[in-house]
């Protein structure tokens, strides 16, 4: 007890000098750390990417829950320097716009399915990107409803594209940068480049098609399952990838949860919250999954319920470790891999 009072005052003493300091200071000395600072800040702005490298980035890793540590469902998959996103969920634009990731070198958005927490972001992301200088229509690809989806987005921003041009004149904001040009795709090979793109068939009923993808670039290879129970066609396809990027929602935890929301009269939410257990994979099913796959690395992405505290990770994680002693990585926004070329490691953050 005697420790806890000690840190207190400590700690009032910490804050009434940080203040005074902060009061006497001379406006030419706030001006000079401010610059100094701000030096130093933009001296580390890029994030470090090798072009001859496949790379993985998290942009959102977490669910429709919300969460103020992650964003929505984003994936970005940066091969040769040239960025793909793999869905753009709330949240996911303000991650990439303070990554440090060169987002004019955007080449285009894969949609697992159109989910709000998988889709929020598209216009946020097509502007950030037009205006860090990408030019023309951002590519959106997708099964079928991806057209509703991009003409909705270009619609609604439509009158902003005007208002940028008219303001910071056509040569630095290239009109069309907010155009969409949506392609409906199947399950046909994408080749962009050196980088394969096979879009995977996954189970995510009611919601048809949904689709994972898996991306070959250098002899290299990532996994994103979308949103999906533990898929067949995922195993075959994804066989002998380097990475596993895979949803995992902890039933334990929502069971809780939807339990006390009943008790607490909440029946709806409680009915809702409980029909999630049925089209997601949990972290052991995720994980075997892996072992079953032959992948060095499996992270997880798309956490369900938000884990708040190091007891939810706890439970979180429960049985993983005696399914997969190593190889498995809980994702948290802003986590960037390199699978080198001409290697078989896995460089982590
Ligand atoms: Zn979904
Ligand atoms: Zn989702």
């Amino acid at each position: 007890m005697r420790k806890i009072i000690l840190g207190f005052v400590g700690l009032i003493a910490l804050i009434a000098v940080g203040s005074l300091i902060g009061l006497r200071m001379s406006t030419g000395l706030q001006d000079a750390l401010f610059q100094r600072a701000l030096e130093k800040r933009m001296a580390n702005l890029t994030l470090p990417i090798h072009e001859g490298s496949l790379n993985v980035f998290i942009c959102g890793s977490g669910s429709p829950m919300p969460d103020p540590d992650r964003a929505s469902a984003c994936t970005a998959i940066i091969a040769g320097g040239d960025i793909y996103l793999v869905d753009v969920g709330p949240g996911s634009a303000q991650v990439l716009q303070s990554s440090g990731l060169d987002m004019s070198r955007l080449k285009g958005v894969f949609f697992t399915h159109f989910h709000s927490d998988h889709i929020g972001d598209l216009g946020e992301i097509a502007m950030q990107s037009w205006a860090a200088g990408r030019q023309g229509p951002l590519a959106v690809f997708g099964p079928e409803g991806v057209e509703d989806v991009a003409t909705g987005f270009a619609l609604a921003y439509r009158m902003d594209e005007g208002y940028r041009v008219a303001h910071h004149g056509a040569d630095h904001m290239a009109p069309g940068g907010l155009q969409l040009a949506a392609r409906e795709i199947d399950l046909t090979l994408l080749k962009f480049g050196a980088l394969e793109v096979t879009p995977i068939d996954v189970d995510h009923d009611p919601i048809r098609p949904a689709y994972g993808y898996r991306f070959d670039f250098a002899k290299r290879s990532v996994v994103v399952s979308g949103d999906t129970v533990p898929s067949n066609n995922l195993e075959r396809i994804g066989a002998g990838a380097d990475v596993l990027v895979h949803e995992a929602l902890s039933r334990e935890l929502v069971q809780v949860i939807s339990d006390q929301l009943r008790t607490n009269g909440n029946e709806r939410v409680s009915d809702m919250l409980a029909d999630t257990l049925d089209y997601h994979t949990s972290p052991v099913e995720a994980a075997e999954l892996a072992n079953e796959m032959g992948v060095k690395l499996l992270i997880f992405t798309h956490i369900v319920p938000p884990i708040a505290n190091p007891v939810m990770e706890r439970i979180y994680l429960r049985g993983v470790g005696n399914v997969r002693t190593s190889g498995v990585v809980l994702g948290r926004d802003g986590m960037l891999f390199e699978l080198p070329s001409g290697s078989d490691q896995v460089i982590g953050p």
